[in-house]
């Protein structure tokens, strides 16, 4: 059985109590080098045999996966945050599928997830933004037209943008273009949950100077939207006035 697990964005810790048993059983571990925690590995049997992909080419990933399958081996194909979001898993999982070898996904918390928590924000505020969208900028990897930044900017809602942190006087002019003004909150958010992480602060129209000022280069989301500034109605949830499945509404 091959499980492909979501390490989590940075801290030891915050990998799923599943993740951890997968790990810790397993007799090959084959890990995402770039981004995920080292420190994980120290959980995996001594005998456990450990690559990393970040050297390999996919054919190299698939040869470790059949060789194991063969042998009947447990491994675990270990991903940065959760497995969904550009991992790359969908060409290992479809090769697998050729070969009639089993699968499985243990998701993980997302980088988006952690960034959000460093900044103690809520994506989704009522009356400012109630969606969140993911995505990036193009880079070696393509993105289609019809979800330019621009595109998504018209919408202004929340937007987390991922792998692009090497491109922000563009996305800066992307998103100003699109339709936000210049004055609208973003953040840099550099290894969210990681000992070493940084919470900049900064408008969509200062990103690239912020980033410069602060040494960022990688490994960072930036989060753009007015939910930033913390301004919005109270939830309809917690209402005294408004009645739920769990909970009768009083009238005042
Ligand atoms: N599957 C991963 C994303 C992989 S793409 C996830 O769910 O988080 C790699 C990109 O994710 C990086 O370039 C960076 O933009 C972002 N990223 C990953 N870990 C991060 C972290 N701890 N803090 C900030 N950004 C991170």
């Amino acid at each position: 059985m091959i499980t492909f697990v979501g390490a989590g964005p940075g801290a030891e810790d915050l990998i799923t109590v599943r993740g951890d048993q997968l790990l810790k059983s397993a007799d090959i571990v084959i890990y995402a080098g770039s981004l995920v925690n080292p420190a994980l590995l120290l959980r995996c049997r001594e005998d456990c045999e450990i690559w990393n992909s970040a050297e390999m080419t996919l054919e190299e990933v698939l040869e470790v996966f059949y060789r194991g399958a063969q042998e009947g081996k447990e491994i675990v194909r270990l991903h940065t945050g959760d497995p969904c979001l550009y991992g790359a898993i969908q060409e290992q999982m479809d090769a697998l599928k050729e070969k009639g070898i089993a699968y499985e996904i243990c998701p993980g918390v997302s980088s988006f997830s952690g960034a959000a928590a460093a900044l103690q924000t809520e994506y989704t505020l009522p009356s400012v933004s109630q969606s969140v969208v993911i995505t990036r900028m193009a880079g070696r990897t393509p993105v289609p037209e019809r979800e330019s930044i621009r595109a998504f900017a018209a919408h202004q809602s929340t937007m987390v943008v991922f792998l692009s942190t090497g491109l922000l006087r563009e996305l800066s002019k992307e998103l100003i273009d699109g339709g936000y003004t210049p004055d609208t909150p973003a953040a840099i958010v550099y290894k969210a949950t990681w000992p070493e992480e940084k919470v900049l602060r900064c408008t969509v129209e200062t990103l690239e100077e912020t980033a410069r000022r602060n040494d960022v280069k990688k490994t960072a989301l930036i989060i753009v939207g007015r939910v930033l500034e913390g301004e919005y109605e109270r939830s309809k949830l917690y209402d005294p006035e408004f009645t739920t499945e769990f909970r009768k509404g009083v009238e005042k």
